[in-house]
């Protein structure tokens, strides 16, 4: 038990199912309010991204609830990038070292598993069709409004965790606190979503154990794959300007736009216009805010404390990891949540800062610098020596999506990659030499110099 064991949740998205199981656990009660309609009855579109890639931080989540085993079932392992250039020429970067990958899953799918798993649990209630429309934060009493009836009930708890995700309606009633840092930032690029069917034989019509990407320099295409044989496709694009969604206005601006850019889509997707007229096209955020409590009273958590930009497949797996910290703060702290909380927020804030700047970092690498002769190089470099040192060297791509090494630290040893690799990349003739015994020699070298090994 906890020291507070009546806890209202707002938002039964990904973050707050998965956080109302690790909660019951513990022995709280907790009492889930969703805006939405119970997904499980209406349409199995969840809303924004169809498809997710679920790395190790997800999955360490996932296995401290029991959830590995049935999620498995529905996930597709991507073993690496597969580029499309713009010249028509493909190339396959693996991410890791062999057996390393992330995984493509529904947001439904996924949502679904875990609203049973709680909905299983005695100790949880979820409430549907329920908007919270306003916190008093002193009392703790949370006001839902029903969706189908506009009437409005007040709900008092030990505790208030707004998992409501990037426009949280429990934040804005923070931001009005005074000393409450808020920012939000919109990146010029928006998103559609597109999707390949399957073969008339119900198969993929691309490799299904790769994350596909075309990349063209100030945007990018991606696909991942589903289990129905189908591929989940978003095009990142700027929102406006000259070249830009605003332009593509009509079926002759995008039949040219692709037959220039992704020419493979006009076959891979028979509907095409008629897709992309009816899928919305979709803005980018990060937010950023601090505190991330009010007292001991209230807490935020997931995108509601820090949505980040989709470029390194990291938003909900950093919402699952929140939930696997608070879950060891609470043991170490004995179910004390008066310790818990300022504890939560000063171990998680750095980590959620690192890794809303490397999603950033990451764009640039997915839309530009894959296609890049140089950068090819660096990644054939990078796994040479990480298959050399296992243990010791760990890019940062492999820290962020294979280990829990807390973001802040991946991203700190990264800059210290980079530089190790500026200097590793102006040795003369290094695109012919990368692994003869002179080059394998000196980088042994210059690694002990840097002194950034691991373990
Ligand atoms: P949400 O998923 O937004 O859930 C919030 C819930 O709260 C929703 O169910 C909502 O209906 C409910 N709610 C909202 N307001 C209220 C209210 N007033 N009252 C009651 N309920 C309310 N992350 C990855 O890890 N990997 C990826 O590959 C990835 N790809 C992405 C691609 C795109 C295009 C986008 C936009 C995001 C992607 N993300 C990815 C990020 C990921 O979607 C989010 O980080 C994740 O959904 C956050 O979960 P959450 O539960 O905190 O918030």
């Amino acid at each position: 038990m906890t020291t507070k064991n009546n806890i209202t949740i707002v938002g039964a998205g990904l973050v707050g199912s998965l956080l109302a199981i690790f909660l019951a656990k513990k022995g709280a009660r907790v009492s889930v309010y969703e805006r939405r309609s119970d997904m499980r009855q209406a349409t199995l579109n969840a809303g924004k991204s169809i498809n997710l890639a679920l790395s190790e931080r997800g999955w360490s989540a996932l296995r401290a609830v029991g959830l590995e085993k049935s999620i498995s079932r529905i996930v597709i392992p991507m073993h690496g990038r597969h580029i499309h250039m713009a010249d028509g020429t493909e190339a396959f970067q693996p991410y890791g070292r062999d057996g390393q990958c992330i995984y493509s899953v529904s947001r439904a799918q996924l949502n679904i598993e875990l609203m049973n798993l709680a909905e299983e649990m005695q100790e949880v209630s979820l409430h549907f069709d329920q908007k919270c429309v306003d916190v008093d934060l002193e009392n703790t009493v949370v006001t839902m409004e029903n969706a189908q009836t506009h009437t409005q009930e007040q709900i008092q708890s030990d505790l208030v965790i707004g998992s409501d995700g990037a426009f949280s309606a429990v934040r804005r009633t923070m931001q009005h606190l005074d000393r409450f840092n808020y920012s939000q930032h919109y990146i010029e690029h928006a998103y559609k979503e597109l999707s390949i069917p399957p073969t008339a034989e119900g198969l993929w019509k691309m490799d299904k154990h790769a994350l596909h990407i075309w990349p063209r320099n100030n945007f990018m295409m991606i696909a991942l794959p589903n289990l129905d044989g189908s591929f989940t496709c978003t095009l990142f694009f700027d929102y406006s300007g000259e070249y830009s969604f605003e332009q593509l206005k009509d079926e002759a601006s995008v039949h040219t736009f692709f037959k220039k850019e992704f020419p493979d889509m006009l076959q891979l997707i028979p509907n095409l216009m008629e897709q992309f007229f009816a899928n919305p096209t979709a803005s980018l955020v990060t937010t950023k805010c601090y505190p991330w409590r009010y007292k001991t009273n209230v807490l935020l958590i997931g995108d509601a404390a820090h949505a980040i930009i989709p470029f390194f497949g990291q938003g909900m797996n950093a919402g699952f990891e929140d939930c696997t910290v608070l879950d060891r703060l609470l043991n170490e702290h004995k179910g004390n949540w008066e310790q818990v909380l300022p504890a939560f927020e000063q171990e998680r804030k750095p980590n959620a800062d690192a890794i809303a700047d490397l999603a950033y970092e990451n764009f640039i690498e997915m839309r530009f610098k894959v296609s890049e002769p140089k950068f090819l190089l660096r990644k054939k470099i990078e796994k040479m020596i990480s298959e050399m040192y296992p243990d010791q060297y760990v890019p940062k791509y492999s820290m962020v999506s294979f280990t829990t090494i807390p973001y802040a630290e991946a991203m700190e040893a990264g800059k210290k990659q980079d530089a190790f690799f500026e200097r590793i990349m102006t040795l003369e003739n290094i695109e012919e030499n990368w692994n003869s015994t002179e080059v394998v020699t000196l980088i042994d070298i210059w690694l002990k110099e840097a002194n950034f090994f691991r373990g």
